[in-house]
């Protein structure tokens, strides 16, 4: 694998942020454009960020910010741009014949495009024959909502070992999900917040493709229903979810601590360089996992599993906690393009 200059789109944002920070020491690709809103086109990145991670290294602080729509020096896009607004500026990268891996929620349920964790369903990759972004091969591969994926992580191994038919999920949510600023500190101070727009269908919609079978050219959702409540509550990074499941088949506690200990994907088998040598951990405490304790495990892209009980109404219950901002964003993206270079599909 020869080096391939990346662009991060939204470079000044806080999966903008950790893009530029998770890539100062990437083996397979090198950070040569940062794009940002118009506002900041033509600022030296160091100016116009609000770094929050440390120090920034001077070879990204050095960097001119530009607009999306410039020629970038660049083959790949990590694009960490708001919904809404991404769907359309991506799938013109693409055109332009831009290889794009996005985290913004626009174009994820889009028939043609793959909406992938490399060690769940990296056979929807097979999707990208369906776009035709002219003739330099351009494309858009999505990630989902940090909440997907971190449960959808928890569910595969379950599915593949027992079938799961039904899901009830409450995510105790990070701060640092909701973006740079963020939520005030006012409003979630001491408290917790009940509602985050849009989230509960994300993860309802998203789960079921991830967890999807590729047939005749596109995906064909998973029959798994999922139900999810999402909170906003005062932890700066790592989402909690309070999971509950019904099987298809019957489970012992054993079984079900062996599927999530023994479950691995190709990002393992290939060693890509973000992978982590366990996609899943189980916790034995009683009080774990924690956000504080747990959110870096793997380097922020393992997820912990503890707590698992008997639920008397659907049968078991878990809790699982995530990084939001590493596995559920740009650790996310970056394994997805790590896992398109490694199946020859940056060529
Ligand atoms: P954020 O902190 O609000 O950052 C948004 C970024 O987009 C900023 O760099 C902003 O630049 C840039 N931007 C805004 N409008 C633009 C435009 N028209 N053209 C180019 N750049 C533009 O948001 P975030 O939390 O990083 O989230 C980024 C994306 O990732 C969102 O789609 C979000 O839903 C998704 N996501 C976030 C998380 C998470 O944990 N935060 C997890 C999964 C997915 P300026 O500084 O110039 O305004």
């Amino acid at each position: 694998m020869t080096t391939a200059k990346v662009a991060v789109l939204g470079a000044t944002g806080a999966i903008g942020q950790r893009f530029v920070h998770l890539l100062e020491t990437h083996p397979w690709f090198r950070l040569t454009e940062v794009v940002a809103s118009p506002r900041h086109a033509g600022e030296a990145y160091g100016d116009a960020v609000r770094w929050m991670d440390g120090a920034l290294a001077p070879s990204a602080a050095n960097l001119v910010l530009r607009d999306v729509n410039d020629d970038l020096e660049a083959d790949l896009c990590f694009s960490a741009l708001p919904g809404g607004e991404a769907g359309l500026i991506e799938r013109a990268l693409a055109a332009r014949g831009y290889r794009v891996f996005t985290n913004a929620r626009d174009l994820r349920l889009e028939p043609d495009v793959p909406l992938v964790i490399p060690e769940v369903n990296p056979d929807h990759l097979a999707l990208l024959e369906r776009q035709r972004h002219g003739p330099d091969g351009g494309f858009v591969v999505a990630n989902g909502n940090c909440t997907a994926i971190i449960l959808a992580l928890t569910l595969k191994p379950l599915a593949d070992a027992f079938g799961v038919r039904d899901c009830h999920v409450v995510s105790m949510q990070a701060l640092s999900g909701a973006g740079y600023p963020g939520v005030p500190s006012l409003d979630v101070t001491d408290n917790v917040l009940p509602f985050i727009p849009g989230e509960e269908g994300k993860v309802e919609s998203e789960v079921p493709k991830i967890l999807g079978t590729v047939r005749d050219g596109g995906v064909s959702s998973s029959s798994l229903r999922v139900s999810a409540t999402c909170t906003r509550v005062p932890v700066l990074e790592g989402h909690t979810l309070a999971v509950s499941v019904r099987l298809g088949d019957h489970a012992e506690p054993d079984r079900i601590h062996d599927a999530i200990r023994d479950f691995a994907g190709d990002p393992q088998r290939l060693r890509l360089p973000s992978a982590p040598a366990l996609p899943l951990q189980v916790r034995e405490e009683d009080d774990r996992p924690q956000p504080r304790r747990d959110r870096d495990a793997g380097g922020g892209m393992t997820v912990s599993v503890g707590r698992l009980r008997s639920d008397p109404i659907l049968g078991w219950k878990f809790l699982a906690v995530g990084s939001n901002t590493v596995r559920g964003a740009a650790g996310a993206s970056l394994l997805n393009a790590e896992l398109a270079a490694a199946y020859g599909l940056l060529r």
